[in-house]
């Protein structure tokens, strides 16, 4: 088996540990994610939720996402990082923010969400397909 996906917040207080290949990774350059990471985008890995363990207690923060779904960003009571998301309308998916990995070299984007919001100086891989929103389906 592939070695797991593992990371945490800054301080330790909350570690996760993945099996499994993330399902989506994708830049977010929504405005509720230039908020949340102080500069252009968010990036992301989304995992099976099957396949994850968290140790440690993060708050919840409830809020609805520019596509009209509930999300709940979670961070650490401690540290104050932001380390995870999960989405009311989907229990069975995890998503990761990737600053958060032990080894965020691992991470492969696959797309950019939300170009439309994007700025002129938060310039990603020209190659990565930009969707204006989130991709359909
Ligand atoms: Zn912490
Ligand atoms: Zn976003």
């Amino acid at each position: 088996m592939d070695k797991p996906y593992t990371g945490g917040c800054a301080c330790g207080a909350i570690r996760y540990s993945i099996v499994g290949e993330p399902l989506f990774s994708n830049h977010c350059q929504c405005r509720d994610c230039q908020r949340e990471s102080g500069s252009g985008h968010g990036s992301y890995a989304t995992f099976a939720r099957a396949g994850v363990t968290v140790t440690g207690e993060a708050k919840h923060w409830d809020m609805t996402a520019n596509s009209g779904n509930a999300k709940t960003r979670c961070f650490c009571t401690h540290c104050g990082v932001a380390v995870y998301m999960t989405f009311a309308a989907q229990p069975d998916v995890f998503t990761i923010r990737v600053g958060s990995l032990d080894e965020p070299a691992r991470y492969k984007p696959q797309a950019v969400t939300y170009a439309a919001r994007a700025y002129g100086w938060d310039r990603l891989d020209p190659d990565l397909p930009k969707f204006a929103g989130m991709p359909p389906g």
